[in-house]
């Protein structure tokens, strides 16, 4: 077998056998295969791309190319959750210390941010000393003391993905439906837990633009999923506006600490709950998600999720002080509240741009394993659908630079539009996969 010819079959629209699929994973793993010709196999696979039966093939041979963790020697049932990407996404923050306070063991793999999307590892690590890199071993300990466990992946789990993921992020080829799909399933896969919730982004802030694609996008995961025979559900949720109201951080961190201590922002909350609902059902804690939705509410009340995060937060070695007094995250040194140039409704928070914005103010990556500042953000005050007079404020700036401070004010004021008719707020969910896990 040759790559070149794989390659071809690909780009003249055939399909290609799980042989074939095997031998290009492999030996691009393994080095045999260089990176201009995997690159010109994703394009090809973008341009052409795969059916049910290839992409799954493609997770496997993915998910297979490195360790496999099996988490059921730790705990009865590990609960994951995976968002697609997204801008003030601090769900897991939230979700994961909820679900855990429930009974159900979370053991989570994150990642960093990518292009505009923020990244939960980032976020952790604005937390001074916890600490990201476990070993598997260490992993799996964690979640059978603590129950709940948050950490980078691991180098060897679908070390495939990690490089094709590499080249793609380079080469114009993120946005396919079987590679998006493959890349979040083979990680997955590969980390073990038996239940899932997929969070698929859809908007102007997400890497699917339209419903319908991200539908096909979460069909494709579960299917992959449950032929993996993985418990699989995936919720379809709005991104076209950032989700909350901090981007940044060690902003984001605070507000999902408010958010753990009973406040928070309502849409992030109600997300939230969500989310958790659904993984708690998955988890078997509850029988349908009106009363796993109260469990999770039960917790926010009672305090336990709060002490969950807290016990997360000490057994990766982080400081609980900066979570017991939030002032003691990374602050930025130029705080500034920006106001509506006119009066209207709000039409469009241009997510991605948001998210771009806290990017240019330092807060995420231009480039590879660039260092940043977890200090700097912003907090969007209103939503698509809120009234705004003139000279309300619309959002606050954390900044450590002058000049950084008054570009990203230009730029995150022409992410807001404001009209003058009424404008209806946006929906938090568009759909849910398999259509029955929607209680
Ligand atoms: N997240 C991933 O892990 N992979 C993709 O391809 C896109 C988002």
């Amino acid at each position: 077998m040759r790559a070149v010819d794989i390659i071809e079959k690909k780009r003249d629209g055939e399909t290609l056998s799980t042989e074939e699929i095997n031998f290009f994973i492999k030996g691009f793993t393994q080095g045999d295969i260089p990176d201009y010709q995997a690159s010109a196999w994703a394009m090809a696979i973008l341009l052409k791309e795969m059916d049910a039966r290839e992409t799954a093939d493609l997770t496997l041979a993915m998910a297979g190319s490195g360790d496999q963790i099996d988490l059921s020697d730790a705990v009865e049932l590990a609960v994951d959750k995976h968002s697609t990407g997204g801008v003030g996404d601090k769900t897991t923050l939230v979700v994961e210390p909820i679900v855990a306070a429930c009974g159900a063991p979370v053991g989570k793999m994150s990642g960093r941010g990518l292009s505009f999307t923020g990244g939960t590892l980032d976020k952790m690590e604005s937390i001074p000393g916890y600490d990201i890199d476990l070993t598997t071993e260490e992993f799996i300990q964690q979640l059978k003391d603590k129950g709940l466990v948050l950490a980078g992946q691991t180098a060897d789990l679908a070390p495939a993905d990690g490089k094709l993921y590499a080249l793609r992020d380079v080469t114009g080829t993120v946005p396919s439906i079987p590679l998006i799909a493959s890349s979040i399933m083979s990680k997955k896969l590969a980390a073990g837990a038996q239940a899932i919730v997929l969070d698929v982004k859809v908007g102007l802030g997400g890497f699917m633009k339209t419903v319908e694609e991200a539908e096909r996008l979460a069909e494709t995961m579960v299917e992959i999923g449950e032929h993996a025979g993985r418990d699989v559900v995936a919720l379809i949720s709005d991104m076209n506006h950032p989700l909350g109201q901090a981007v940044g951080n060690a902003l984001e961190v605070k507000e999902a600490v408010e958010t753990l201590q009973g406040s928070g922002p309502e849409d992030f909350r109600e997300h939230s709950l969500v989310v958790a609902a659904h993984m708690l059902v998955l988890a078997h804690k509850a029988d349908n998600l009106q009363q796993a939705k109260e469990m999770a509410e039960q917790v926010l009340a009672d305090g336990s999720a709060y002490q969950k995060f807290k016990l997360l937060v000490e057994a990766q070695s982080g400081d609980v002080d900066t979570i017991e007094d939030t002032s003691r995250l990374p602050a930025a040194e130029i705080i500034e509240e920006v106001t509506a140039p006119e009066a209207g409704w709000i039409d469009r928070i241009h997510a991605s741009e948001v998210g771009l914005t806290v990017v240019e103010l330092g807060g995420g990556r231009e480039k590879k394993g660039q260092p940043i500042d977890h200090a700097v953000g912003v907090v969007i005050h209103r939503n698509v659908g809120d009234r705004v007079e003139q000279g309300d404020v619309l959002f606050t700036l954390h900044a450590n630079s002058r000049e950084k401070a008054d570009l990203a004010k230009e730029r995150l004021l022409k992410a807001h539009s404001i009209v003058p008719e009424e404008v209806e707020p946006l929906p938090l969910f568009y759909g849910t996969f398999p259509e029955d896990a929607a209680g």
